[in-house]
């Protein structure tokens, strides 16, 4: 062993030795279906208009620690009720490492429901905690008596729920989630990063609900560049995320553009509807393939499962056809032969079902 291994494993926490960066594959060239990014961008005149409010960043100074205009924006998009304190972060991503930071103890529990969103595992392992995913039914749908059993077995810290659910696409009931509220002894996260393609959500709970908050962010619908996610709730748990945040996790050129973009907000609805109504279309054009079976989605992403040859095939032949989707074979076994399509524009969802296709034809 080379000296720099020795002082690694000597000091780099077991925990993180035993961990893989999470890889984001390249996607040069290749029509760009796995990472559920809206596909459209704006007109060239409001691009200039954007550009033109760019200007004003002054670069040489720190940006507004509270983003206070930015806050203001969000607030106002997503409806955020009067009582409740919000949060920005650097994307979700950094909100949900926040959370989990300031529960942070030895031997505590982060619980969620599987298959689920990665980063909740990732950033508990990361951060010494335990990670307890219980399995969601076959139809994707809680199951409230098993996540009630590992409650009262965990006691966890905090239940990250995602609603619509990445990899799955579903919406969970509002029912069975308030009865995991109402069960849980510390926080929970309700995860809505698909609310713009899902309809009203849970933002009005956490007023009923102070050890309640909503995640939401702006990656899924157009601004995926910008990092900027939020997590609405109780002003006293958010004083607590507030303690650990870096002061200007904002920066200047995100707060901007989140600011001018968040006042053409009815653009990006329009697109929403847009990606939902082709959603609809895809779905049905893929219940029509021999070969595989698609799951029914309240996000701008398809599950669907190949029934006749292996997942790893279908994946590969398509990108070699020039199309990259998400290959969740293997990471759970309710996702077995399991493959995640994004919706893209109506061109690119052509070109992947006529590459599909001709892969299972
Ligand atoms: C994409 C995604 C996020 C991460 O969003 P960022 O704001 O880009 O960090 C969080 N939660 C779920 C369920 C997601 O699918």
């Amino acid at each position: 062993m080379s000296s720099v291994d020795e002082r690694i494993a000597c000091w780099v926490s077991p925990a993180i030795r035993a961990m893989q960066a999470y890889h984001v594959p390249a996607a040069g060239g290749l029509v760009k279906l796995d990472a559920m990014e809206n596909p459209y961008t704006c007109s060239q005149a409001l691009r200039e208009e954007w550009l033109n409010a760019l200007k004003a960043a002054e670069l040489n100074r720190y940006p507004d620690p509270d983003a206070a205009a930015t806050k203001q924006a969000l607030r106002s998009v997503m409806r955020v009720p009067d009582e409740l304190a919000l949060l920005v972060g650097n994307g979700s991503d950094e909100i949900i490492q926040m959370i989990i930071t300031v529960l942070a103890a030895p031997g505590r529990t982060v619980l969620a429901p599987e298959p689920g969103f990665v980063m909740y595992r990732i950033l508990a392992q990361a951060l010494g905690l335990r990670y307890h995913g219980v399995p969601l039914q076959e139809d994707f749908s809680l199951d409230v008596g098993a996540m009630l059993a590992a409650i009262e077995e965990t006691r966890p810290a905090v239940i990250f729920m995602a609603s619509p659910n990445n990899p799955t696409g579903n919406l969970f009931s509002r029912k069975d989630m308030i009865r995991i509220i109402e069960a849980a002894p510390g926080l929970v996260v309700v995860d809505e990063a698909y609310f713009i393609f899902a309809g009203d959500g849970c933002m009005d709970l956490p007023v009923r609900y102070p050890h309640l908050l909503v995640m939401r962010t702006l990656s899924k619908l157009g601004l995926a560049g910008l990092r900027v996610g939020c997590v609405a709730g109780n002003e006293a748990w958010i004083s607590e995320l507030d303690k650990i945040r870096l002061p200007y996790n904002i920066n200047v050129l995100s707060q901007i553009s989140t600011d001018f973009f968040l006042a053409h907000y009815p653009l990006l609805e329009e697109q929403a509807d847009v990606i939902r109504r082709d959603r609809n279309v895809l779905y049905q054009a893929l219940q029509r393939l021999d070969g595989i079976r698609v799951h029914p989605s309240d996000a701008n992403f398809l599950l669907f499962q190949t029934t006749t040859q292996a997942a790893d095939t279908v994946h590969q032949a398509l990108k070699d056809r020039g199309i990259l989707i998400k290959n969740l074979h293997g990471t759970h076994p309710l996702l077995d032969q399991c493959l995640r399509v994004t919706v893209g524009t109506a061109e690119e969802n052509e070109k992947f079902l006529m590459a599909l296709g001709a892969v299972l034809r």
